[in-house]
């Protein structure tokens, strides 16, 4: 089936809300083999949804709109999709009733205006919403059907899944079966990832898709023919064989995860000290409920003095060189691990700009980790970023971030980190 989706929304087009329905709808059919083929977004006004509706009817099977459904008067796709089919718009007995009890649960005086949101184009079937009140719509229009969904995200997911998803794949002719799958792969490039992959992509009936976000590459490999699942399987064994360590996980599988999966089975924990990421790498250890397992907790020692105070660094090597050097960071990491009797110690220190610090230009980063043994082990990855100013200083705060992380992960799992740079480094100059 190819859809085509129609989000409504004055504050989509100022970009005031991002259009994550968009991409939620993009990557969800996708996942299930549906292609989404277009998608535009228009103004809340009834002639531009209606048009936008009827254009895209005809070129796909099947139209998604979002947004609109709510009760002001600028919600108008109800009333677009019952102009455009040619039918009234009739109050629902049984939505109204559900409306008005619902006022009276929440205690709130029930508005009039409301009852826009109980009347349906005549005809049309109403999708059961179960995350809110407002139903879903489907409609049958000339070019085919129209599935209307509210713009809260919440409320739109779980009718695509609960009632949307079933009807198209009801409708979609038996296509050629397809499987997909993602590996996770950080702190090496999309160049190196590719040039590895080569081999993967030259096998018959497989497409791979580079998904590169801020020193993290995902790769999508698709199978499509009759032995889809089979096709994938091998390919993806081959690539997780070419990529070797640089793989940290599989789908869903975030480093965040990674990293606390690694530490929980073997009852560890973790200990932030961190400079130039402002705590970046604690917000991110703790993302995940159940954090506390393997999270000690963090230092955020910005200012230099406080490397000193609160993480034991020697006060007479801050003095030679400053705080932007690999020994610094192992300090740091020696530091946090014995204070916060963590079983890794985990620090980052170095220069995120816009100005060069101590000589040292922007980008330099020296991150190290402490594990039982005692001894830190640093890397000092070259992290330029690109572009300037501020959106260049989050983005070396967030590759480092993904490098410190990817670096606990190697060492938690004893591989040799300076050769696993090393051959990166190698891949990179190779390839460039
Ligand atoms: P409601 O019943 O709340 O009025 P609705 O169907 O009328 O729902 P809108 O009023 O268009 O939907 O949007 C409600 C909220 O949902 C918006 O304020 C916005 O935060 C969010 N939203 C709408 N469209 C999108 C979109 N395409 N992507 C992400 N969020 C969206």
């Amino acid at each position: 089936v190819r859809v085509e989706l129609v989000t409504v929304g004055d504050e989509l087009l100022l970009g005031d809300t991002i259009n994550g329905n968009a991409a939620w709808l993009g990557r969800t059919l996708a996942g299930h083999g549906i292609e989404v083929t277009r998608s535009v977004v228009v103004a809340d006004q009834q002639d531009e949804i209606i048009q936008a509706v009827q254009e895209a009817l005809g070129r796909a099977d099947a139209v998604i709109t979002t947004g609109g459904l709510g009760p002001t008067y600028d919600d108008l796709t109800r009333d677009a999709l019952a102009v455009a089919a040619g039918v009234p718009l009739t109050r629902d007995p049984e939505l109204e009733r559900r409306l008005r009890e619902r006022a009276v649960a929440m205690d709130r005086p029930f508005v009039p205006m409301v009852l826009r949101m109980a009347e349906v184009p005549e005809g049309a079937r109403q999708l059961p919403n179960p995350a809110g009140t407002a139903p879903g719509l489907r409609i049958t229009l000339p070019g085919g059907p129209v599935y209307a969904l509210p713009g809260i995200p919440s409320e739109m997911r779980a009718l695509v899944e609960a009632e949307v998803l079933p009807l198209l794949l009801r409708d979609a002719p038996a296509g050629v079966p397809m499987a997909r799958r993602i590996l996770r792969t950080a702190g090496v490039w999309e160049s190196v990832v590719a040039a590895r992959l080569a081999p993967v992509e030259a096998l018959d009936g497989v497409r791979l898709a580079y998904l590169p976000d801020s020193g993290e590459i995902r790769v999508r490999i698709t199978a499509t023919g009759p032995d889809a699942s089979i096709v994938l399987a091998a390919a993806e064994e081959q690539a997780r064989e070419l990529l070797g360590h640089a793989v940290y996980g599989s789908g869903d599988e975030t480093l965040d995860r990674v990293v606390h999966r690694l530490l929980a089975e073997r009852n560890a924990t973790v200990g932030t000290a961190e400079s130039l990421t402002g705590g970046l790498i604690g917000a991110e250890l703790t993302a995940m409920p159940g954090s506390s397992a393997t999270y000690a907790g963090g230092v955020v020692a910005y200012a230099t003095p406080l490397k000193t105070a609160l993480l034991g660094v020697s006060a007479a090597l801050l003095a030679d060189g400053g705080a932007v050097q690999a020994q610094v960071a192992a300090e740091m990491a020696a530091g946090v691990r014995e204070r916060l009797g963590a079983t890794y110690g985990l620090a980052v220190t170095g220069v995120a700009g816009p100005e060069p610090q101590d000589g040292h230009p922007v980008g330099t980063v020296h991150i190290a980790v402490a594990g039982p043994d005692g001894r830190p082990q640093t890397v000092s990855p070259a992290l330029p970023g690109t572009g300037s100013g501020e959106r260049r200083r989050v983005q070396i705060r967030r590759l480092t971030v993904v490098h410190a992380l990817d670096l606990l992960r190697r060492i938690i799992l004893g591989l040799d980190v300076e050769s696993s740079w090393r051959d990166d480094r190698e891949d990179r100059e190779a390839s460039s």
